[in-house]
């Protein structure tokens, strides 16, 4: 008998009939002699709702009251999943992240998971049940309800997959599988049957949403392979394993884009040692998550120095630079969040040269100016107009013909 943890993301459960198309797929697996554990989203844009609720009430909504106000939403998908289940004949029970044994830390918004106590889950699959577990969500020591950051879910369902033994995590969505870009922007996207860790790793923190990074991260230091497929199709989906081959024909596995991009430039940046350490320390201390940083040469011991960081995050970092411009003596500090970025990735890349000029040639051609450019070694990324982004996605998949499988 094998254990099989299956992840339900908020679409596949966005409405009665999905959470009924859910526990019709559950059961099935249930009767082919499968111990059967699901983890859900909350119902479509349910998280959003709860947010913007928050927003409406107050300015700046309680960390800690936020995160219980949040878990409800995976609450409500779990126990209707049950209730499914149960009108289908089938032994169900759900239980919350804290019921399920799931610890983190007491950083709210973004915990992260220090353990799993698999007894309360194994005792009710002992009973022969289904357990669906509420995803996105923990308890501190203190028995505070945490939640793991946005698109969490994965990372309960990949850290449950461990902690119970199971032999992989299967991820269902709303496309099936893994594709060479967003299907929804690039039509002649190809499915992957395969990728490794390390470039699903680069695609999802890139901006390919369809799995999260933290659980492609889990699933790599775990050795734990997970399938993405979709939950309205039986297609064979994407399996993230270990063993996928690293080069293949096509040294280009997938192409990325995030919009979620604010740009910062300090402007008239005094050159001398300790400046970058004087703007970049506090907003490592105020938690902001910094990504491109470019400095360009200094003319006259005056530079200009420009970095990136998430939408969300744009208002609180300029608000802990704005006094730190002053006190280096730099002349101002200009925003953009009308940005993009599209990466280009593959495992192969970094020993084949020429990947960064026919990335560079292929935007050009399309007319499409690039503000910043960083890489790492199995990637490469431009900064561009957001309005631009979809044009960007389509003509670098043209470029290195991925439409003809990688
Ligand atoms: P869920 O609600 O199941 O968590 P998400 O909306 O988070 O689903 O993720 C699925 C979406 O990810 C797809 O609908 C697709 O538009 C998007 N996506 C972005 N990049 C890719 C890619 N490379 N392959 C497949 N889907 C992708
Ligand atoms: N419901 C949460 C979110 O929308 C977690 C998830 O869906 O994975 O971010
Ligand atoms: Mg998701």
């Amino acid at each position: 008998m094998a254990l099989v943890v299956q992840k339900y993301g908020g679409s596949s459960v966005a409405d009665a009939d999905k959470i009924k198309n859910v526990a019709r797929r559950a059961v099935a697996v249930k009767e082919g002699g499968n111990q059967v554990v699901l983890v859900v989203s909350a119902m479509g844009d349910t998280t959003d709702e709860l947010i913007e609720l928050a927003n409406q009430v107050t300015d700046h909504p309680d960390d800690r009251e936020l995160d219980v106000l949040l878990s409800t939403g995976e609450i409500v998908s779990s126990t209707l999943l049950a209730m499914a289940l149960r009108s289908l004949g089938a032994n169900a029970i759900s239980l919350s992240g804290a019921q399920a044994g799931i610890r983190t830390d007491a950083v709210y918004s973004r915990a992260r998971i220090l353990g799993i106590d698999p007894h309360r889950i194994s005792k009710e699959l002992e009973k022969n049940k289904i357990v669906i577990v509420a995803g996105f969500q923990g308890t501190t020591e203190e028995m505070d309800i945490t939640t793991l950051g946005r698109g969490g879910s994965d990372t309960t369902a990949v850290a449950l997959a461990v902690g119970l033994g199971a032999d992989r995590c299967e991820i269902y969505t709303d496309v099936d599988g893994v594709y060479t870009a967003d299907p929804r922007l690039v039509p002649e996207a190809k499915r992957l049957d395969e990728i490794g860790y390390e470039e699903m790793l680069e695609l999802a923190s890139y901006g390919a949403r369809v799995v999260h990074p933290r659980a492609v991260e889990l699933g790599e230091v775990y050795r734990m392979p997970i399938l993405v497929a979709s939950s309205f199709s039986d297609k064979a989906g994407t399996l993230i394993h270990g063993g996928a081959p690293m080069e293949v024909g096509n040294k280009v596995r997938g192409i990325a884009h995030d919009v979620d991009v604010a740009k910062i430039t300090i402007v008239g940046v005094p050159d001398k040692p300790g400046v970058a350490g004087a703007i970049f320390d506090p907003l490592a201390r105020a938690n902001i998550s910094v990504d491109t940083i470019v400095q360009n040469a200094s003319i006259n011991k005056i530079t200009d120095l420009t970095f990136t960081v998430a939408k969300g995050e744009l208002a609180e970092a300029m608000k802990v630079i704005e006094p730190v411009v002053e006190s280096i003596g730099a002349r101002e500090c200009v925003s953009d969040t009308k940005l993009a970025k599209v990466s280009v990735i593959g495992a192969g890349m970094q020993t084949a040269p020429g990947y960064a000029a026919r990335m560079f040639s292929a935007l050009y051609e399309e007319g499409i100016n690039i503000e910043l450019i960083t890489t790492s070694e199995i990637r490469i990324t431009c900064i561009i107009d957001e309005a631009r982004a979809g044009d960007a996605l389509r003509a670098l998949h043209r470029a290195f013909e991925l439409e003809k499988g990688v």
